[in-house]
C-alpha cells in the first residue's frame, strides 16, 4: 500500500509503528493490574498415552480475560510480560496454581496424573527459581515426578551453563523437564545433548506437515527415534486428525496432545475428561 503513493508512504508506515507501540504499551499497562485483579485463569489440555489411550496428564495454559481488552492470547501477552519482567510473578502464580490443582485432581481420582507447566527463560534466570519450584511442590504436596517443566530452545541464548545447572538439579530431584516446540528453534544437536531433559515435545508444524509433504513422514519418524535413542519420551503437539494419530502410533510416538483429544479446558471441566475407562483415539 505504501508504494502506491509516494507521499503517503511515510505517514502510513509511521502510523502503524505508532499503533503497534501503543498496543504494546496498552497491554503492558493492563497486565500490571491483571494479577491483583484475578484476571488470569488456567486451562488444562490433556496428554494421552498413545498405547493405552488413557490421559496421563495435562498441560497448564494461561488465559487472560481483561475487562478492558477482552480475551488476550498468550501468544501476544507472554512476550510483553517477559520484556516487562511481569512474567516472574505471573509465572510463579501459574506454577503454584497448577501444582495445587493437580494434587486435588490426583486425590479425587486416585491416579497420579502429571502436570506440565510452561516456564519462561526470564523465570529460569532468577536466582531463586529452584527454591520457588521446591516451594510449589512442598505447599501443594505434589510429588516431583508428577511435575514437568516445559522450556524452549530460547534458553540456548543466555547463561546456558547456569540454566543447565538449575535444570540438572531439578531433574535430580525427580522433576521432569520437557523441551517444548522442538524443531522450531535454533539449537544444534550438540546443545541438545547437553540438556538435562526427559521429554521432547515435537512441534505442531511437523504434525501439520504429515499429510502435505512426502518426506515429512520420515522426518517425524527420525525425531521420534532421536528422542528414544537419547532415552527421552516423545510427545506430539497439535494433533488434530485421526490419520496423524495413527501414523504417530505406528511410528512409536509415546504421547499426543491436541484438539483431536481435547482443547484446553477450564478447571471445572477437567474431571469430566477423566471418567474411568474412557479411552481416547483408540
Ligand atoms: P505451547 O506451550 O507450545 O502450548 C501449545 C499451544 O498449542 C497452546 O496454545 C494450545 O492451546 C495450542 N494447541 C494445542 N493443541 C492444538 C491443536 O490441536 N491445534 C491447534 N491449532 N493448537 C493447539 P495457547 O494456549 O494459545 O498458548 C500459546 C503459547 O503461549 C504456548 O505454546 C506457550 O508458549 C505460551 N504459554 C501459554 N501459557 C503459558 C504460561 O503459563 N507461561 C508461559 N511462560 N507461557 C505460556
Ligand atoms: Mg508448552
Ligand atoms: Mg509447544
Ligand atoms: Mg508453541
Amino acid at each position: 500500500r505504501a508504494k502506491e503513493d509516494g507521499k503517503g508512504t511515510y505517514v502510513v508506515y509511521d502510523k502503524s509503528m505508532h499503533t503497534a507501540f501503543n498496543e504494546r504499551m496498552n497491554i503492558e499497562k493492563h497486565l500490571r493490574s491483571a494479577m491483583n485483579n484475578n484476571e488470569f485463569e488456567l486451562y488444562y489440555q490433556p496428554q494421552v498415552d498413545i498405547q493405552s489411550g488413557l490421559i496421563s496428564g495435562f498441560e497448564a495454559l494461561i488465559r487472560w480475560n481483561s475487562p478492558t481488552l477482552g480475551f488476550v492470547s498468550p501468544l501476544s501477552f507472554i512476550k510483553i510480560a517477559e520484556d516487562s519482567r511481569l512474567i516472574i510473578y505471573i509465572g510463579e502464580w501459574v506454577l503454584r496454581e497448577s501444582c495445587i490443582f493437580m494434587k486435588g485432581i490426583q486425590d479425587r481420582m486416585g491416579i497420579p496424573y502429571k502436570i506440565s507447566v510452561n516456564i519462561s527463560i526470564i523465570q529460569l534466570l532468577q536466582d531463586d527459581f529452584v527454591e520457588m519450584v521446591q516451594e510449589s511442590l512442598a505447599e501443594s504436596g505434589l510429588k516431583p515426578s508428577c511435575l514437568e517443566l516445559e522450556i524452549t530452545e530460547s534458553i540456548f541464548m543466555e547463561s546456558f551453563e547456569s540454566i543447565v545447572n538449575k535444570l540438572q538439579f531439578l531433574k535430580s530431584q525427580g522433576i521432569r523437564i520437557a523441551l517444548d516446540d522442538f524443531g522450531t528453534g535454533y539449537s544444534s544437536l550438540s546443545y541438545l545433548q547437553q540438556l538435562p531433559i526427559s521429554t521432547l515435545k515435537m512441534d505442531k508444524t511437523f504434525i501439520d506437515s504429515l499429510s502435505e509433504k512426502a518426506y515429512s513422514q520420515s522426518f517425524v519418524q527420525t525425531i521420534i527415534q532421536l528422542g528414544h535413542n537419547m532415552g527421552l519420551e516423545v510427545v506430539a503437539e497439535g494433533v488434530e486428525e485421526i490419520s496423524q494419530l495413527d501414523f504417530l502410533r505406528k511410528s512409536g510416538c509415546d504421547k499426543v496432545q491436541g484438539y483431536l483429544v481435547s482443547r484446553p479446558v477450564p478447571k471445572q471441566e477437567v474431571v469430566e475428561l477423566l471418567e474411568p475407562q474412557k479411552r481416547y483415539g483408540i
